[in-house]
């Protein structure tokens, strides 16, 4: 079944980016795997994924050592910044920093492991109260603190718009994140690169890649529901 279902989201993605007039290779398919047990991570492995998006750190070190090398871990999820130094050298990109304080962690263990880390800002872009990110407001604020911190690299945004029946009502989102984006890169900031977008998952990924998104967060449609009753 997973491999199916991943055939039929890069399917999709591919539509996506011809109708957006982009090139495939502008847009990588991350398989979110949070929740699910490694044989159908596996599954997705063998259909071609190779970049997974966990939002647990636990998850991350369980799965990390059981599965092919190759494989690009992403970190989607709130990250607590006692659990920081777990990810060092694992993943390949945190996608969620919204503080200050979290993103000197990150830098803090970068430095004492020696090694290279790269991060997105996490934007609460509708302002939900339930929802983690930092405002619209503070994020360039954000990013030019961040940027002067040895050995992390600033690549972009990330957002997790509402949820919603109609990925339309997105669309202004994913619009905004974008502008965001490039008023940022217009400031030519040391350490800044705005080069990555994350932001689209089940419910909306076409309409994010049609607004620009490079990194499309794909759980559901993939894996299928979560089931959350177990301890996972
Ligand atoms: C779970 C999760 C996803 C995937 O959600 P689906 O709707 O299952 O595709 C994407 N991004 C984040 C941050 C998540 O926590």
């Amino acid at each position: 079944m997973v491999a199916e279902n991943f055939a039929e989201v890069e399917k999709r993605v591919c539509a996506a980016c011809e109708r957006a007039g982009r090139n495939r290779s502008d847009v990588t398919l991350i398989a979110v795997s949070k929740t699910k047990p490694v044989p159908m991570l596996e599954e997705a492995y063998a259909a071609g994924a190779r970049d997974f998006g966990e939002n647990k750190v636990q998850e991350i070190m369980d799965k990390y050592p059981v599965l092919p090398e190759d494989i690009r871990w992403h970190m989607i999820g709130h990250l607590q910044r006692n659990k920081v130094k777990y990810l060092m050298g694992r993943v390949v990109l945190i996608h969620s920093v919204d503080s200050l304080r979290l993103a000197e962690e990150i830098s803090a263990q970068s430095v004492k492991h020696d090694v290279d880390t790269d991060i997105l800002i996490e934007v609460n872009i509708a302002g939900e109260e339930s929802k983690f990110g930092i405002s619209r407001d503070e994020t360039i604020n954000l990013v030019e603190e961040a940027a002067k911190l040895p050995r992390i690299h600033i690549k972009g945004l990330m957002a997790v718009p509402p949820f919603v029946d109609d990925p339309e009502d997105n669309r202004g989102y994913f619009r905004e994140i974008k502008e965001l984006s490039v008023d940022i890169s217009a400031k030519k900031l040391d350490n800044v690169s705005m080069c990555m977008l994350s932001m689209g998952m089940t419910g909306d990924f076409e309409v994010a890649i049609e607004e620009g998104a490079t990194l499309v967060r794909v759980g559901t449609a993939i894996f299928g529901e979560r089931d959350y009753g177990n301890k996972l």
